[in-house]
């Protein structure tokens, strides 16, 4: 009887340990992506990026002699059908840790153990299983260097291959067309644009890293914070969706730490903030929706969306260049600098005094590389209410950052249009992409400050002071 390989956010066949078990249990495979309400509740950006690995991944499973099943509504339901109709005996899947995840997969597990079928989870998505990582004392880590520095030597098994042909079972059961799940449709007007920033799929994944590993880890420590600069490895998307595995990357930087490029170091310690993220959504769920610090549920956030200054943030003209540069930069090509998300993380929650969530719900619309646990821990972060937190009272002031990381003003020319004689043609394709309400022209004069960098800070800090922490 087939294995029904359920993929989710592991959307690649190399080092893929359930997609192993499931070539190896000698039964056919009958690879399954469930279009459920977990899927249904994505935002634009991240819909329409998933929509690209899914095609990439369906064309290597045809070329392994094996098929990307593709089937829409809830989880459970979907799978039982397939079950009846394949006499299928096991359903294998990688773990997810974030809360709506977690909820899915526990149901689905319990009930088709209750159905008899062999239902089996496998680890894959971090370096490290949550539950394998605990401070001397026990529990979790809720600082991150500690953490870093209790896993950082610990040794990980080698990669998996690409397994050969994929068994394939005698009839195929139906599948949808990913055309019909029209996934590019909330994109409106930017999917075309959108596209030609994605990296798609498992080979471009591993060619991504091997670049980076030749080309740009040895200078990452000084070039990760410069926003004018790719210093990065650009594959938070690739690892959101599974595109590449957290292992193989972890490996390459321990090679290229051996073969002398000791910045590599900082690229692995990057992971572990990944992983960091991960643990803390899977310890401690409500850091996706609720304050870490209990303490910040009395803080006057904003909480009105409909507000001038939540909407000259999200639409970049709050009149502060790094802020607008990076607001932008999201909004056409679905990724932000990391600098850039900490600034305009920071002037959201400090300056303007909204809350986390606006920031959070607003990201997971324009990122296509949306990961769950990585933005709920880099908001709250930001904000001060979340774990290892900047310190509330360390506000980042915009236009020294910009002075400090963006010297030459190649990133704020690159975004931003009315400031520039000549703007650059990727600060005017920002144009062609927003809705047309947003009644914005790159002409226009570039907008005063919503709020100042001083009153903005001064309110904040001052609205610290009167709350005890
Ligand atoms: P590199 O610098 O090349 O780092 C390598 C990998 O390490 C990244 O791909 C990523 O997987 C991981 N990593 C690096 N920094 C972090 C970090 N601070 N937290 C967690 N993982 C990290 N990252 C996401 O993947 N998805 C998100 O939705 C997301 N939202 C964020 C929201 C805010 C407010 C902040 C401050 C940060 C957020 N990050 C998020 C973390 C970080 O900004 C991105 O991972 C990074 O910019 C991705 O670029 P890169 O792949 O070139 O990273």
């Amino acid at each position: 009887s087939p294995v029904i390989m359920w993929f989710r956010r592991d959307l690649r066949l190399g080092d893929h340990q359930a997609l192993t078990a499931a070539c190896d249990s000698g039964h056919p495979v009958i690879p399954v992506f469930i279009h459920d309400e977990v899927v249904e509740s994505h935002g634009a950006a991240p819909k329409f990026r998933l929509g690209l690995s899914l095609a990439d991944l369906a064309q290597s499973l045809e070329d392994k002699g094996s098929r990307l099943i593709l089937r829409r509504g809830e989880a459970l339901g979907v799978l039982r059908d397939l079950i009846r109709e394949t006499g299928a005996g096991a359903v294998y899947w990688s773990r997810l840790y974030d809360p709506d995840s977690k909820a899915r997969d526990m149901v689905v597990k319990s009930a088709l153990k209750d159905d008899g079928v062999d239902a089996q989870s496998f680890a894959g998505h971090v370096l490290f299983e949550p539950w394998s990582v605990e401070t001397k004392t026990g529990g979790f880590y809720k600082v991150f260097t500690p953490m870093w520095k209790s896993v950082r030597s610990r040794d990980l098994a080698g990669t998996l291959p690409t397994p050969g042909d994929i068994p394939a079972p005698e009839s195929w059961p139906q599948s949808d067309n990913l055309e019909d799940w029209q996934m590019d449709a909330p994109m409106q007007r930017g999917a075309e644009i959108l596209r030609g920033y994605c990296t798609v799929g498992e080979t471009a994944a591993s060619h991504r890293l091997g670049a980076f590993m030749a080309h740009r880890v040895s200078d990452y420590s000084k070039n990760r914070d410069l926003p004018g600069v790719d210093g990065t490895s650009g594959l938070s998307e690739n690892l959101t969706y599974g595109e590449i595995s957290p292992r193989s990357c972890w490996h390459a930087g321990w090679r290229a730490l051996h073969d002398g490029k000791s910045d590599a170091e900082v690229f692995l310690k990057e992971l572990v903030w990944r992983e960091f993220a991960y643990h803390l959504a899977h310890h401690t769920p409500r850091i996706t929706s609720d304050n870490w610090k209990e303490d910040w549920d009395a803080f006057p956030w904003n909480t009105d969306e409909r507000l001038a200054e939540v909407k000259a943030w999200k639409q970049g003209r709050t009149g502060i260049p790094f802020v607008d540069a990076a607001m932008r930069e999201m909004y056409v090509t679905g990724t932000m600098h990391n600098r850039g998300r900490m600034i305009v993380a920071s002037y959201l929650t400090k300056h303007l005094m909204c809350h986390w969530q606006i920031g959070l719900d607003w990201f997971a619309d324009c990122l296509i590389d949306w990961d769950p646990c990585s933005n709920a821990m880099g908001w709250q972060w930001s904000a001060g209410s979340g774990p290892d937190a900047t310190p509330y009272f360390r506000v980042f002031n915009p236009v020294t950052q910009l002075d400090k990381f963006d010297k030459g003003r190649n990133y704020a020319k690159r975004w931003l249009a009315e400031p520039y004689d000549a703007p650059t043609d990727t600060a005017l394709s920002y144009f062609t992409m927003i809705p047309r309400q947003w009644n914005m022209a790159s002409d226009n004069p570039y907008p005063d400050p919503v709020v100042t960098v001083d009153a903005g800070r001064k309110r904040a800090l001052d609205a610290y002071e009167n709350r005890d922490f």
